[in-house]
This record gives structure tokens, sequence and C-alpha cells, in this order.
């Protein structure tokens, strides 16, 4: 029934670069024997499944979106793919994202934009555009997506759907293509807090090929879901409205929704308070600095020996130098060039101190912010994007535009910290979904799960 769907509206939407029919088929055959034979499988066994292209599929061509890595099939599984199809669930393909995981509209693509099913004339967010475009449109009933500065949850946010950024070192990142190595982490996309947590219990856990991966073992995020639907779940839970993450610059339709949320949270014995993170003014400027810097020495093993395509130079002049030259110029786009740039100036002798170091200590006072809200608060909430999807072209040549519109969903990857987004409606300016971000301390991903099924 999905690879009808998929047929049926992904020649419009183009949430996929990959739909791996044949072998989904006999994924789906596998299952239904194993069951026949009554073996005991998982919850999720038999669950069709999006991959956001940038994790690696030994049976899937893998692209990050780029040209530069049109046709490259990985010769391994990424510790989370591998975990999907130990339990049996079924993988469709491989969606569509902004190069590199650049971007916040999946405009940035080289294989051309997704649209959002709820209106095509928009972006269904970014990076991972594709895999919540395929959530919403009914291509999957669950997708993976990976959140560096935002790219699972603003997705999730513009397409109503659910999707969870978990604690960094929480999901594997082993075999997932590097945007920024200390932002990055792999996390579900799906229509419900149950069916995230669901997916969450089956990627989650200590892999040892990850050397940022948490040895901690974790609690069921299937049960903290599910302790949210008991009645009373949100009695007294200290709530804190982030301040800095709501009012000027919002959409009327976002606070609105936003703020019937919070009436809501009070009518079920949630206690509110405002807290204010005084540090989070200066967290776009940090993150832009740290973000680039990271991908522009992740992004230097795109050298045309070791993945990827190779151009040669048109003069013909083949020194290892120029055949590099020759292939990053033709495999990268502008958004790709653009933070390499940035990235390796923000790193070089004589500014480093002023850019790079200058963020980093940025960042330690975006975590004290936290800290401190933590002190007083179990989770924190925000609008999970200042605005709803805007129309596609409308900011793609605005790089700041574009950048501006992580406000929300950025210090929760400067921190490390778990972030959920989750749909409260529709703004009644243009019907387009609005999300809620519920953000928790470090390692306390299981309340996401619990407050958001009981808001949900
Ligand atoms: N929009 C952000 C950026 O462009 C988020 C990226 C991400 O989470 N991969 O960097």
């Amino acid at each position: 029934a999905h690879l009808d769907r998929i047929s049926a509206v992904d020649s419009d939407l183009h949430a996929f670069l990959h739909v791996a029919e044949d072998a989904a088929l006999a994924t789906a055959a596998d299952v239904d024997a194993r069951r026949a034979s009554g073996e005991k499988l998982g919850p999720l066994a038999g669950v069709p499944i999006a991959i956001k292209d940038v994790l690696a599929t030994h049976d899937m061509p893998t692209t990050s979106g780029s040209k530069i890595l049109e046709g490259w099939i990985p010769p391994y599984d990424a510790t989370v793919v591998a975990r999907l199809r130990a339990a049996h669930l079924i993988p469709l393909g491989k969606t569509n994202m902004d190069e590199f995981a650049m971007g916040s509209s999946t405009e940035h693509s080289a294989y051309g934009p997704t649209r959002n099913p709820w209106d095509r004339d928009r972006i269904p967010g970014g990076s991972g555009g594709g895999s919540a475009a395929a959530v919403a449109a009914f291509e999957a009933p669950l997708a993976l997506g990976s959140d560096t500065g935002g790219s699972i949850r603003q997705p999730a946010a513009v397409t109503g759907s659910v999707g969870v950024k978990p604690t960094y070192g929480g999901v594997s990142r082993y075999g997932a293509i590097a945007l920024a190595s200390s932002l990055d982490q792999v996390g579900p996309v799906s229509r419900t807090v149950l069916d995230s947590a669901l997916l969450h219990d089956v990627i989650g856990g200590h892999d040892p090929l990850d050397s940022t991966s948490l040895p901690d073992a974790w609690p069921s995020m299937t049960a903290a879901a599910q302790a949210g639907l008991a009645d009373g779940a949100l009695k007294g839970v200290r709530v804190g409205i982030v301040k800095e993450l709501n009012g000027a610059g919002f959409q009327a339709g976002v606070t609105q929704r936003f703020d019937e949320t919070v009436a809501m949270l009070t009518q079920a014995g949630a206690e509110i308070t405002e807290v204010s993170a005084p540090n989070f003014e200066h967290a776009v400027a940090a993150y832009y600095l740290i973000l680039p810097a990271e991908a522009s020495s992740n992004l230097a093993r795109f050298d045309s020996v070791r993945f990827g395509i190779r151009v040669d130079p048109a003069d013909g002049s083949m020194t290892s130098e120029r055949v590099m030259a020759a292939t990053r110029e033709a495999g990268f786009g502008p958004e790709v060039k653009r933070r390499i740039i940035l990235g390796t100036y923000a790193l070089s002798a004589g500014y480093y101190d002023a850019y790079y170091g200058s963020a980093q200590k940025v960042r330690t006072l975006i975590q004290r912010d936290f800290a401190a809200a933590f002190s007083q608060v179990d989770v924190l909430i925000s609008p999970s994007a200042p605005t709803t999807a805007f129309k596609l072209g409308e900011k793609v040549s605005d790089p700041m535009a574009m950048y501006l519109n992580d406000i929300t969903t950025i210090p929760a990857n400067l921190a490390g910290i778990p972030g959920m987004s989750l749909p409260i409606g529709l703004a009644p300016e243009d019907g387009m979904p609005v999300g809620l971000q519920i953000m928790a301390p470090a390692r306390a991903d299981a309340r996401l799960y619990t407050i958001g099924a009981a808001i949900e």
C-alpha cells in the first residue's frame, strides 16, 4: 500500500531520491514467512520506513543530497539502519534532503526540492524535508532523520508530524554522513508521539562503533509515551516557557496556537513559569561559526579519490590538487561551498580565537542558560519554528533569512539536549501546521515522550 501511495504522489512531492521496491517486497515476504512459522517478532516488524539519504545503506545509493556522491553505494549499513533491519522493519527507500544536511527547506538538494504535502507551493522544511513529507503524505508511517540544528524538528513542525532529536550520544552516528560531529544526532519522524517512541527504542542505545555514543542504559521510550496517555500525566509537571523563543518575529498564528497549548497545559495541572535564557540571542551566530568550521573539516574527505565522482580539469592539468579542485567545484552546490569557505576562514590562523573560539564560549554560556532553566523546571517549551512553511523560492537566495529561521531549534543542539516537535494545530492565516517544541535535560528523553504523548 505504501509503495502504491509513493507511485501515486511522489512524482509531485519528490520526497524520495530512491525507492527500493523489490527489496521492500522481499523483506515484507520474509516477515510474513517468519510470522507464519511462529517466530516472535518485535512491535515494529513489518512496518515500512523511509530513510534520510544521509544514512549509509549497503543496498541503496547514498548521496546526502549531493552530486559529489551521485551513484555511491556504501559498503556497509549505518548502525541505525542495521538496527532497523534486525528489528524487521521494511526500508522503503531514501529521502530527499538539503545537500549534506545544510538548509531549512530541502531546496539545497542537488536533486531538486521536495514539496510540502499540505500545500505544494510551500517548503517541507529542511534539511530532512523528504522524511517529513513522506510521513505527512502517508508514503511511509515512519522515517529516520538527522538533526544538527533542527533538521528533524523543523520539517516535522511544518508538515504536521512528530520529530525527535535525541540526547547527543543517545543514538549512534556510525554511518551517518557527518555534517558537524559535535551537533549531529539521528532520530525518528512519525505521525504520533508513540510511534516515534517505538522507533527510538529500536535505534537507540550504546554503539561501540561511535566513540561519542553514551554507555547508558536507557529506559523504554515506548513505556514513557504510554505513561503520558494516562489521566493526570501533566499534573504538577513544571513547564518553562523560554522567553527568548517567542514573541517578536514570530508569526501570529504560531504564537496563537502556542498560547492555546499553554492554556491547555495549565488546565491539565502543569505549573507554568516563564524562564529567560539571555544568551540564546547569540545562538544562531555561534552555530553558524561552529557548524561551518566542523563541516569544512568533515567535507575534506570528498577528495575525488575515496568517495563519489571524479572530474578531471578541463585544461588536462592532472595533478592531484587540480583534480580535487575540479571535482569539488563540480560536485558541491553553492550552500556547501559557502559554508566550507566560512568554516575554513573561521578556523584559519589569526581568526580562530576571534570567531571559532568566541563561538565556543557562547556555546558554553548557552549550556549554562539551560542548566539554570532546568534547575527550576522539568521541561522547556517554545514554538518549534518562528513561522509555518514558507513558499518555495522565498528564502533560497537569502542565506541570512534561511539561517534565522533556525533560532528555535539550534540551542538544543549546542547544548546536546533532547528536543521534540509535535503538531498543535493549524495557523489560522494560512492553514499550515504549527509545531510545539519540548526540550528536556540531557538523558531525559523519556520525559519528552511522556509529556508529548499527554499533550497530543
Ligand atoms: N537548518 C540548519 C542548517 O542549515 C539545520 C541543519 C541540520 O539540522 N542538519 O544548518
